[in-house]
């Protein structure tokens, strides 16, 4: 597992996720993101998409340089551009504001894509939960009585925990 659940403590009914770095972990190679400086969001662009339509599809959250998509081979294959954002402009309030940003544009041509990406960006925990749903309700550990994928704090929490004891 890569992660570390620091601390967890509670203010009243709110839960709060203290967790160590790295955050991420990239959709390409599957290894931590050791720093927001390391990693960046990429999506694809579809360049015969009509005006106004949405056009951007496929988010992942990688490692800069060395885990984008082979941009030459998108285009070629799929008629797509390669698009970013590093890591570093998508966090914070500002980050959040250009997601949201994206979602009033409507940029995407499944929103639930940019969410599940806006998630692993601002929801502590989720990117080390995010795999682990069905497993986590089969095992009595996750009640799911939330949309599939909008876990409560608590929720996050508890999964958290299990994972660490059932891997360590
Ligand atoms: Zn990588």
């Amino acid at each position: 597992m890569c992660f570390n659940l620091r601390r967890v403590s509670t203010i009243g009914e709110i839960v709060i996720l203290h967790i160590e770095s790295p955050e991420w972990v990239c959709d390409t190679c599957g290894e931590p993101i050791a720093s927001v400086y390391y990693g960046t969001v990429q999506w694809l662009s579809d360049v015969d998409a009509k005006p106004g339509e949405p056009e951007a599809h496929s988010p992942i959250i990688v490692h800069r340089i060395r885990c984008i998509y082979d941009e030459k081979a998108l285009y070629r294959n799929q008629r797509s551009l390669a698009m970013d954002l590093d890591l570093t402009s998508l966090v914070g309030t500002e980050g959040l504001m250009r997601c949201l940003d994206m979602i009033h544009e409507r940029r995407f041509k499944d929103d639930e894509e940019l969410l599940e990406i806006i998630k692993r960006l601002f929801i502590p925990g989720y990117e080390q939960v995010r795999h682990h749903f069905d497993e986590a309700i089969e095992a009595g550990i996750l009640e799911p009585n939330t949309s599939h994928g909008y876990p409560h704090m608590n929720q996050i929490k508890d999964i958290l925990a299990w994972l660490q004891s059932e891997h360590g």
